[in-house]
């Protein structure tokens, strides 16, 4: 795929952009440029464009609008010690990017187009790669079907995005979240759409998102649909549970059975865990065992992982049949270890053995 750039002419001056990621949170400003390349099923993948970020313009029947089919990505760009920029494990965004397409009848696009891009709009925007540990530059490729017409049907026409945006921590990494446990919603079912990243498994989470703050929580905790019994994941972030203290701990996280969404943070903490020397271990793990664990103190810590917040602590679970703490409700020892580890390989001052890092410049 030709990246043909044609940069916004009139970029942010270094004042406002220095104001706009000062400003932190997560997704609130934009960078100055975007990316955008159309699918056709006569032609294939168009050139991409390099231009400056703004709104599209749509028909109102254009098929996502109605229908929904549309698939996301998101990963990070880090500030390195040496003034330079790396992306981390882009490639294994690019290829969820596809399991997804497939998933939601999209058209795949070749993970070395998606990675190029990504890396032509990081390049591009650079300065606005925030510099302080905890902070990067968020980037969200995309990709929605743009057939114009309310027929039902897999979309003839699909449009790719990528777009960028400097984000903080997404949460106050010293406090631990409360999670509720939602006995009454599912977010995926066998044969669903649960393994991949799509708008709609969101939407269909926000009536649930709603009920946990009314019942003065931060976050939904998943369970399967079968039994509402197995955990599954915490908003749209994988879980984990340590069990025993010190170097013999048992680092546990549900496996994926194909209504989990494969989280790469997920997948590197069970490297990095192994790396610190604790066991890993993926299976099954239902609510009963949480709220028997956390009591006995078997369960020592409990967080979720994901790349927007990189590692939570989670101290508090609440639900129709209770509340339980984790230890003391503060965000555990091994928890903070292993955030501060992937961190650090991701910001370049910890030793990157497993190649994950795509340096940008
Ligand atoms: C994106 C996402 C995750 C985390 O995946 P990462 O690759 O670690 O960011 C977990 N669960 C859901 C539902 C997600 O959408």
């Amino acid at each position: 795929m030709k990246i043909n750039l044609n940069p916004n002419s009139q970029p942010a001056s270094d004042s406002s952009r220095e104001e706009k990621i000062a400003a932190g949170g997560f997704g609130k400003y934009y960078t100055d440029n975007m990316v955008i390349a159309e699918w056709n099923e006569a032609t294939g993948w168009s050139d991409a464009e390099l231009k400056a970020y703004g709104p599209l313009a749509l028909d109102p029947a254009t098929s996502v609008l109605h229908y929904g089919q549309e698939i996301f990505e998101g990963m990070k760009a880090y500030a390195q010690p040496d003034g330079g920029v790396s992306l981390f494990r882009p490639t294994a965004n690019a290829e969820r990017f596809n399991k997804s397409a497939v998933r939601m009848a999209l058209p795949e696009i070749p993970v070395e187009d998606f990675v190029e891009t990504v890396h032509a709009l990081v390049k591009q925007d650079i300065k606005w790669v925030p510099k302080n540990t905890g902070e990067s530059l968020y980037i969200r490729p995309f990709m929605i079907a743009t057939e114009v017409g309310l027929g039902v049907r897999p979309s003839n026409h699909a449009t790719y995005i990528v777009i960028t945006t400097p984000a903080s921590a997404y949460f106050d990494p010293s406090k631990a979240v409360t999670v509720w446990i939602s006995t009454e919603f599912v977010r995926a079912a066998k044969g669903g759409t649960g393994a991949a990243k799509t708008g709609g498994n969101y939407a269909a989470s926000l009536l649930a998102q709603k009920q946990a703050a009314a019942e003065g929580c931060d976050q939904v905790v998943w369970l399967d649909a079968v039994e509402h019994k197995w955990v599954e994941e915490m908003g749209g972030m994988n879980l984990y549970f340590v069990k025993g203290r010190g170097k013999d701990a048992t680092i546990f996280t549900p496996k994926l059975t194909g209504t989990l969404l494969a989280g790469i943070t997920r997948d590197s903490i069970l490297t990095v865990a192994k790396d610190l020397g604790y066991k890993v271990e993926e299976g099954m793990i239902s609510t009963d065992e949480w709220r028997d664990g956390v009591a006995s103190g078997e369960i020592t810590e409990i967080f979720a992982c994901g790349t927007a917040a990189v590692v939570s602590p989670i101290g508090m679970a609440k639900s129709s049949q209770g509340s339980w703490k984790t230890g003391d409700g503060e965000p555990g020892q091994i928890t903070m270890e292993i955030r501060n580890h992937l961190l650090g390989i991701q910001h370049g001052t910890i030793e990157d053995k497993h190649g994950w890092n795509v340096r940008v410049k």
